[in-house]
């Protein structure tokens, strides 16, 4: 296929703590080889070549899911769903002389300006504003939701807060502080809350022991389904949260 062009096209980077080569496909679409010190970079080409066929599906499969939502995926979103409010909100750009980013929220959409002078770095400027929205966003929403949940579960917890985790929905410390991912806001309401349900219950079990699975059962009878589905929800998220 004429797009793997691109498969010399890749980001290297070694690792002296690295043993065997590592080829993966980043969620912006790129391909990345780590490779251990000593190692002759001459021999990724063919490597990449080998693997061919499995870069190929993957890089295929990302572009087939980007094309069902472009405006969603594009470097420049002109529009952000964030599924768990059951929002839309259309976004627009505005080159102007200004040295500064501004966004302005006017009922359902935003309006980002963003410095003339540095075009060929707008694509990074505005996601980094539109993550930066993404936080308050977040912290506005999900911690009252939060707050609410353990309430009506009995599930009291010490403090919240929101990250920009990469790998983790959320987490509950042995001091029951809970840290929620701030894309949460992308997934469906039922994940959001189950998410919730299961921080929670591990302020009473710090552990996946079958106690506290009865605790989780006992406040969401359809984790199963709930917790498989969490698992997969990494392909709700847009293309510019990782610029
Ligand atoms: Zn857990």
């Amino acid at each position: 296929m004429s797009e793997l062009s691109s498969l010399s096209d890749y980001r290297l980077r070694i690792s002296p703590r690295c043993k065997r080569v590592l080829i993966r496909i980043n969620p912006l679409g790129e391909i990345e080889v780590v490779i251990p010190q000593g190692f002759d970079p001459h021999e990724v080409p063919a490597i990449l070549q080998q693997r061919r066929r499995w870069l190929e599906t993957h890089l295929e499969k990302l572009r087939a899911r980007w094309a069902q939502a472009p405006h969603e995926h594009a470097l420049r979103p002109s529009l952000i769903q964030l599924r768990a409010l059951d929002s839309r909100w259309r976004v627009s750009y505005t080159p102007w002389s200004s040295r500064q980013m501004r966004l302005k929220e006017q009922a359902d959409s935003l309006h980002l300006h963003y410095p003339q002078a540095r075009e060929a770095d707008a694509d990074r400027l505005n996601s980094r504003r539109l993550q930066k929205w993404l936080n308050e966003q977040a912290r506005k929403h999900l911690l009252p939701w939060l707050a609410q949940t353990a309430e009506e579960l009995d599930l009291p917890y010490s403090s919240a807060c929101i990250r920009a985790q990469k790998t983790r929905w959320g987490s509950c410390s042995a001091k029951r502080v809970i840290n929620l991912n701030r894309n949460l806001l992308f997934l469906p309401a039922e994940l959001v809350r189950y998410l919730f349900v299961h921080e929670l219950s591990h302020t009473r079990h710090m552990n996946h022991s079958a106690a506290f699975w009865r605790q989780v059962e006992k406040a969401e009878p359809d984790y199963r389904r709930l917790d498989a589905a969490l698992g997969r929800a990494a392909g709700y998220l847009p293309r510019w949260i990782h610029v």
